[in-house]
């Protein structure tokens, strides 16, 4: 049984081997028992319901949330040669019943449906018609309503079971918290369903936090570490979506806008270029990314600080999900902790939930300013061990220096304390270091105790070690007092000398320091200069090749099969076969049009003078 799927893998995927736990869950469903299967993004899910679909009789059922995914979806399966085909909304009534009719012939080995539509009378009669081989429940935690995603038709899918008891389910999802799975487990009464539970570490992502100062000016910095690769910038609001957008796009850069207040024509033409072409970076609010299945995103940036930990590892997760190298940077500041508290204040949530999203934010904070691995304290807030030292993050990467801020903050605390403890971390910054403005005269802070009684610090520390004392939790943003600090009761025994407080040190040169820095590009990396200029030919005929086509480039060949036909430069089919990537159906496809592009390539140096 596990032969045949080792060799549609291999014959028609063109992997080689089965990845993580993929191979158990196949054997699973193959057997007709139910599965649920956490694995991160990127992890492979998809496969896990392919192959089985493919193997057992019948066609595999696909509830899936997104047209958009299903569409992506359904194109990777057509360029394998597998017949597969969705019924959603977008599909003409002529084109819905084309796909009835393959359906109830036998012809096809998947169908994804949306879940209203597969819930509706008329296609569960169809259903009726046919042999099904399983139902597979993508996005399984779009049934927990604690989620971003919930929605609320995933709630009845209880009624696939019911009505087809024999037929083997199995529910996917890369979200990571407990609670969501228990939920996903009763909701879809899967409590005889095997788990399948993957780390959910993203080995391949580079995860930095850089503090804001010039927060534009740090975004391009690091934008020029990725030059002509696809990216996607986060911003809080639309308007500031609007405004990086228009910025990047007048420093030269391929910018776009995503937010959900634009046009729909207007933002569904942004998505598409931005998964068609190659090198689009997307601005966009939390609106966009779910559904986006594009592989080789490269980095997610961070131009405000998310809500929760479970934001941010679900929006850096869309970046490289080919498994080549990515980044994730988010760029932070006070200010960011200002206007989050604010929201969650004036939010229309009850105090209940105020203060679960209060906790969220904190333990994010707790993360930007940790000392330690990125990923053991991302990995831990899910619940799962990691050793540290992951080599893949800035803390590990340029470990971060600390000082004895002990007295410092001593200091900080008494000036917050003494100015009535309703100003902002500039005025007080004055106060500290003797400042002699405007606003100082004006409250007559020149002539506190406190006043100049930090001059041995600069700004730039003070402005840190605020920031750090608040992440800490010593000190507090006073919403109703126009975002001034207070002190919390934690600050206390530190203002009476009985705690310790140690800080991170910024230095200058770390927060500067590209995050591409000692690294090549990723497409390009480990290719010498011949090599380099054969993959570029070939990406060349990828960009004209999906045009033709009306697909996007990464469902015709990933960069890192490009990048292996560039290393190995296979001469005929047989050896263009044995590369990572290329199934029988793609060979079919495209095997005459890439060794055609190696010969051009190797005439073109051959005529070199
Ligand atoms: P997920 O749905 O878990 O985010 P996908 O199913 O889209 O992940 O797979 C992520 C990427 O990994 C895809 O490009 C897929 O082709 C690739 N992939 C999946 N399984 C394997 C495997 N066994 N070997 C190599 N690549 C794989
Ligand atoms: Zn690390």
């Amino acid at each position: 049984m596990s032969e045949q799927a080792i060799s549609l893998l291999q014959q028609v995927f063109g992997y080689p081997q089965f990845r993580g736990q993929q191979q158990a869950v196949i054997e699973q469903v193959l057997a007709g028992g139910d599965a649920l299967v956490l694995m991160p993004t990127g992890g492979g899910k998809s496969l896990c319901y392919q192959i089985p679909s493919m193997i057992r009789p019948g066609v595999g059922v696909v509830v899936s949330p997104l047209i958009a995914l299903m569409q992506d979806q359904v194109e990777n399966l057509e360029q394998l040669g597998v017949a597969a085909a969705c019924l959603n909304s977008s599909l003409t009534p002529a084109q819905a019943s084309q796909v009835e009719r393959r359906l109830l012939d036998g012809s096809l080995d998947l169908l994804y449906v949306a879940p209203e539509r597969l819930l509706g009378e008329r296609c569960l009669g169809l259903l009726d018609q046919v042999e099904i081989s399983l139902f597979a429940i993508d996005e399984a935690h779009c049934v927990s309503q604690w989620g971003h995603d919930f929605r609320p038709e995933y709630r009845q899918l209880t009624l696939l079971h019911e009505r087809w008891p024999q037929v083997p389910r199995i529910a996917l999802t890369a979200t990571a918290d407990a609670p969501t799975r228990r939920e996903i487990i009763e909701r879809l009464n899967l409590d005889g369903a095997q788990q399948f539970v993957s780390s959910f570490d993203r080995p391949n992502i580079r995860y930095q936090v850089v503090y804001k100062n010039n927060a534009r000016q740090q975004l391009l910095t690091f934008l020029r570490g990725h030059p002509g690769q696809a990216g996607i910038v986060y911003c809080l609001s639309r308007r500031k979506v609007e405004d990086t957008a228009d910025w990047l796009a007048q420093q030269g850069i391929t910018a776009l806008p995503y937010h959900a207040g634009m046009a729909a024509e207007e933002r569904a033409a942004n998505q598409r270029r931005f998964l068609r072409e190659d090198g689009v970076v997307m601005c966009a609010t939390i609106a966009f990314g779910m559904g986006i299945d594009k592989p080789d995103v490269r980095f997610v940036a961070h131009l405000d600080l998310p809500k929760s930990m479970e934001g941010y590892y679900q929006e850096t997760g869309r970046a490289g999900r080919d498994g080549d190298p990515a980044d994730a940077w988010l760029c932070y500041g006070l200010g960011d902790v200002v206007t989050l508290s604010e929201m969650i204040a004036r939010g229309e949530a009850d105090e209940e939930r105020k203060r679960i999203e209060r906790r969220k934010l904190d333990a994010l904070l707790g993360y930007c300013e940790s000392v330690r691995c990125r990923r053991q304290t991302l990995l831990e807030y899910f619940g799962e061990e990691h050793t540290g030292n992951c080599g893949n993050c800035d803390n590990c990467l340029t470990p971060a220096q600390t000082w004895d801020a002990t007295d410092a903050s001593r200091k900080a605390l008494s000036a917050v304390f003494r100015t009535g403890q309703r100003f902002g971390v500039a005025h007080l910054t004055d106060v500290l270091r003797a400042g002699d403005t405007e606003r100082v005269r004006q409250f007559g802070h020149d002539q506190l105790g406190v006043y100049g009684i930090g001059a041995d610090l600069d700004g730039d520390r003070w402005r840190s070690l605020f920031r750090q004392l608040v992440a800490h939790g010593l000190l507090e943003v006073d919403i109703d007092g126009y975002g001034g600090l207070r002190l919390t009761a934690a600050a206390r025994p530190v203002l009476r000398g009985e705690q310790p407080v140690h800080l991170r040190l910024e230095t200058g040169s770390r927060n500067r320091r590209s995050s591409a820095a000692g690294r090549p590009t990723v497409a390009a990396a480990d290719l010498d200069g011949d090599q380099l200029r054969i993959f570029e030919a070939l990406r060349e005929w990828r960009r004209d090749s999906a045009r033709e086509q009306g697909v996007p480039p990464y469902v015709i060949f990933h960069d890192s099969t490009l990048r292996a036909i560039a290393q190995r430069q296979p001469r005929d089919s047989s050896e263009l076969a044995s590369l990572p990537g290329i199934g029988a159906g793609k060979l079919e496809r495209y095997g005459e049009a890439v060794l055609a592009v190696l010969a051009g390539t190797e005439a073109a140096a051959s005529n070199a003078p």
